[in-house]
């Protein structure tokens, strides 16, 4: 019986042309020997599983083959067999996070002294070396300062930025890449081809995607999606192993919030819930793919760095959905979206978040932003593309804020100062929301389409739209009333009358955008008992600052007309 070698092993380049991904390190280094230029001490740095120590190999028995030093080590003489294999004499690997303290490193130093017994020279490959101790790093900077001629030090790192300068600055130092998605799908594909296993291309994408760069992870996960599946092997297969959500359920949900069909986004976010999916990881990945929409849009196809983002076959729907969607709407569900990220893993009912999301973004263009590209080519204009290109510069979660006042038209009153009785607030409705949610789905429809919940006058006041009258008159009808007011008993420990009211005032709209803005806290603030809510003093927004911002508001609104841009 043979003993299974795992794919990683097997198909570990052998010579400087099979390294994958970082031919400007390779060819620089054939380069080197090809001239005799050949460095004392190298560092290698970059993420985990893109090659490095076995480029650090390939380096050593370039240097030792019995027909080196040459670019293209024969893979066949004792000297290069015998690397392969881990056996060579001449050449050490250490991993530099076991063997990191003084007394390994002057043991190192003790043997340095001693001529390379099979090839030319003595190579030491240091793996992390930047777990070494101080004192190990001291001990090895005497040896690099004056190396013995025969010897050759090869650095690995995945943080280069804990490595001291002064042994950075003996080394000559390459910075490996991640690698991309078509060069990792391109070597799965000759792997799977030569050992005859039965897979579809979309799978490799996806298998290469949740590499995120590394040719080890990609090929130990396709190890694994072998060792899984008896027969051929299909994208399913792949997504219950990763755990992964497809891109297309993402591109599902967009265009639901787009197109303001908020009972398919639900019932998307429903099935995210039922099938366990983690949701903080969730609103990551969603967020990652919303960013690389709106790069397509703004940028184009061409001069976009998400070509590498999306799959080929995915091209075609993404860019129907980028041209379908405005700018606006886009960076608004990534504004939303970077708001529930903060919050979500401290939140009870995570859901519930993502589930007012959708409804409050489907509905927040009646008076406002449209969602759709048509008859938005005014807010258009007033997006600033330096933005979204110092965004693509990973900026990502600090965008620029701009002073209100010399921007009037991207007025938003941000709910970043959080105070607790507005924390605690959202955490009480959101336990309610669930727990309707979970005893009377139809209850929690018509609660979905309310906005602006809040506290007033020891009543719980919910505003509808017009367009939602239907929703207000059946939440109002008397059983319906009777469960929510009971629900939130059970859930605040005081009773509370629920309240529903027309809210089409059209600036009431466009300032609480987001539920819990500002505004509603004053309120609470001022009408809220003392077994209700307790503000704390410091937290209070004074009154004048609210008439000030409603002042920009309605300055925005007059230069602008019908128009409301939230940035
Ligand atoms: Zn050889």
């Amino acid at each position: 019986m043979t003993q299974y070698q795992s794919l990683y092993r097997k198909w570990r380049p052998k010579s400087f042309e099979d390294v994958v991904g970082q031919n400007h390190i390779t060819r620089t280094l054939k380069n080197a020997i090809k001239l005799k230029r050949i460095a004392h001490s190298y560092l290698f740095s970059g993420p985990r599983g893109v090659g490095k120590t076995t480029t650090a190999r390939i380096l050593a028995k370039a240097l030792n083959c019995q027909n080196g030093p040459t670019e293209n080590p024969c893979n066949r003489c004792t000297c290069c067999t015998r690397i392969d294999g881990g056996q060579s004499m001449d050449v050490l690997e250490i991993d530099g996070a076991s063997n990191r303290g003084i007394d390994e490193i002057r043991e190192l130093r003790s043997k340095i002294g001693f001529v390379p017994t099979e090839g030319k020279y003595k190579i030491y490959i240091i793996d992390e070396v930047h777990m070494l101790t101080n004192e190990a790093f001291n001990a090895l900077l005497k040896t690099l300062e004056e190396p013995p001629a025969q010897v050759i030090f090869i650095f690995a790192t995945t943080a280069p930025h804990k490595v001291p300068k002064t042994i950075l600055s003996r080394c000559q130092v390459f910075n490996f890449r991640r690698i991309s998605i078509e060069e990792t799908v391109e070597k799965l594909t000759r792997i799977t081809e030569e050992e005859k296993i039965e897979i579809d291309a979309p799978s490799l994408h996806l298998i290469a995607e949740s590499a995120t760069g590394s040719m080890r992870d990609a090929e130990s996960t396709l190890d694994q999606v072998i060792a899984y599946s008896e027969e051929k092997i299909t994208s399913d297969v792949v997504r219950d192993i990763l755990g992964l959500i497809p891109h297309e359920i993402f591109r599902q949900l967009i265009a639901a919030i787009i197109n303001k069909d908020t009972g398919t986004g639900l019932k998307l976010i429903d099935k995210f819930v039922r099938e366990g999916v983690e949701l903080g990881q969730l609103v990551e990945d969603l967020l990652i793919y919303t960013h690389n929409l709106s790069l397509l849009k703004i940028l184009g196809k061409d001069n976009s760095s998400s070509l590498s983002y999306f799959e080929k076959t995915e091209w075609e729907e993404v860019e129907e959905l980028a041209k379908k969607s405005s700018t606006t709407a886009i960076l608004k569900i990534i504004e939303e979206l970077r708001g529930i990220a903060e919050r979500i893993r401290f939140h009870h009912y995570p859901w519930v978040l993502l589930e007012l999301m959708v409804v409050r973004l489907a509905h927040s263009g009646e008076k406002g932003t449209r969602l759709t590209e048509d008859g938005d080519i005014r807010s258009e204009s007033k997006i600033d593309k330096k933005d979204i290109v110092a965004e693509k510069r990973g900026k990502l979660k600090t965008p620029p804020k701009k002073d209100q006042e010399s921007s009037p038209a991207k007025v938003k009153i941000t709910a970043d100062d959080k105070t607790p009785e507005k924390d605690n607030f959202e955490q009480l409705w959101s336990k309610v929301l669930a727990r309707i949610r979970k005893e009377k789905i139809s209850l929690y429809a018509f609660l979905m389409a309310g906005q602006n919940v809040h506290i007033e006058d020891g009543e719980l006041v919910i505003g509808f739209p017009k367009k939602f009258l239907f929703h207000k008159e059946s939440l109002e009808k008397k059983e319906n009333k009777k469960k929510v007011e009971e629900i939130f008993k059970e859930e605040a420990s005081y009773g509370i009358r629920l309240k529903c009211v027309i809210s089409d005032n059209e600036s009431d709209e466009a300032l609480n955008l987001d539920l819990y803005e500002d505004k509603d806290r004053i309120k609470d603030n001022h009408t809220a008992t003392a077994e209700t809510l307790k503000p704390e003093e410091g937290n209070k927004v004074n009154s004048e600052e609210i008439i000030h911002r409603n002042n920009i508001f309605k300055k925005a609104h007059d230069l602008f007309g019908g128009e409301f841009s939230e940035e």
